[in-house]
């Protein structure tokens, strides 16, 4: 039990003013109750009041302050910290109120026939931006959701291709699980983009950043090419919908404009290509990372 959570261990801790106390107490007292919007509430509004610092050493100020575990615990409720604005990176299509298609006879391509389109606030993770995670944590926090996205996708990998009573009910059985790849892989995405962005990374961190960005091009490697595969399965899944409906119902009609637009999908090189499937974030790091290594055999 952390019954008394703001410890005073050195001596700048037992300096520490009664308001830096009081807004520790509050941070704790959120994140004890598991709430992440106040979690991430306090946390950003104490930093833009100077009463929590906003550097690199955040992390250790506050182990100093709160101890090893109820960082940890903060860190990790930051890494999982919602977007505000969509559920699970996603939102729903307009151009087609949601259901992929335009009265059956063509595909909506706004939302690639899927019936949601990506939040553009979170570029699909379903996370709090980067603008959103306090300064001082952020590589802590991506290191964090690196880990959790290569855990939730190694669930994701080991999910056969779901079985399902009727075409219809595989297709939209395949989208969710389209989804949820492509989320962990914007996870991974976003991370490298930060790591592209940060232009003025301190030395002294540097070897994290590069280590964050090899972990995400790693695991990114060995799940990306699912996507393609899972929207392959959806286009069987349609193929099996255009056999069995009749011809010329709406059924039909959606099923076939289907085979044909995620036919072309998969056509492209690399397949999903100009998609928000694609990664180019991640492509790009990947790249650097083979030419590195080329740079040093030849060395
Ligand atoms: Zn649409
Ligand atoms: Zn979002």
């Amino acid at each position: 039990m952390e019954r008394s959570p703001v410890k005073t261990k050195n001596s700048s801790a037992d300096n520490l003013g009664e308001e830096t106390k009081q807004a520790l107490e509050a941070v704790l007292k959120a994140s004890r109750m598991g709430d992440h919007e106040e979690v991430l509430r306090l946390f950003l509004k104490d930093q833009a009041q100077h009463i929590f610092p906003k550097g690199q050493h955040t992390l250790k100020w506050l182990t100093d302050r709160i101890g090893r575990r109820a960082t940890s615990r903060l860190v990790g409720i930051l890494s999982e910290a919602p977007c505000f604005n969509c559920r699970h990176g996603l939102l729903g299509c307009d151009n087609c109120e949601n259901t992929g298609h335009l009265g059956y006879d063509f595909v909506c391509e706004w939302c690639l026939s899927l019936g949601r389109v990506p939040c553009g606030f979170c570029d699909c993770t379903g996370l709090a931006s980067i603008d959103f995670i306090p300064l001082g944590l952020r590589l802590a926090v991506f290191a964090i959701r690196i880990k959790n996205a290569e855990k939730r996708l190694d669930g994701l990998l080991q999910i056969p291709t779901p079985s399902a009573e009727s075409a219809v009910a595989a297709f939209n059985k395949r989208a969710e699980l389209l989804f949820a790849l492509n989320r962990e892989i914007s996870v991974l995405q976003t991370t490298v983009g930060v790591a592209g962005d940060l232009v003025t990374v301190p030395r002294n961190l540097r070897g994290r950043v590069t280590r964050i960005t090899n972990e995400a091009v790693r695991i990114a490697a060995k799940s990306t090419r699912r996507l393609s595969t899972t929207v392959e399965t959806m286009l069987n899944a349609c193929k099996l919908c255009a056999e069995n409906a009749q011809r010329g119902s709406k059924a039909h009609k959606l099923a076939m404009a289907r085979v044909k637009y995620f036919g072309a999908l998969l056509d492209t090189d690399p397949p999903l290509k100009g998609t928000y499937f694609e990664h180019p974030l991640l492509t790009k790091a990947a790249d650097r990372l083979t030419q590195k290594k080329k740079s040093r055999k030849r060395r």
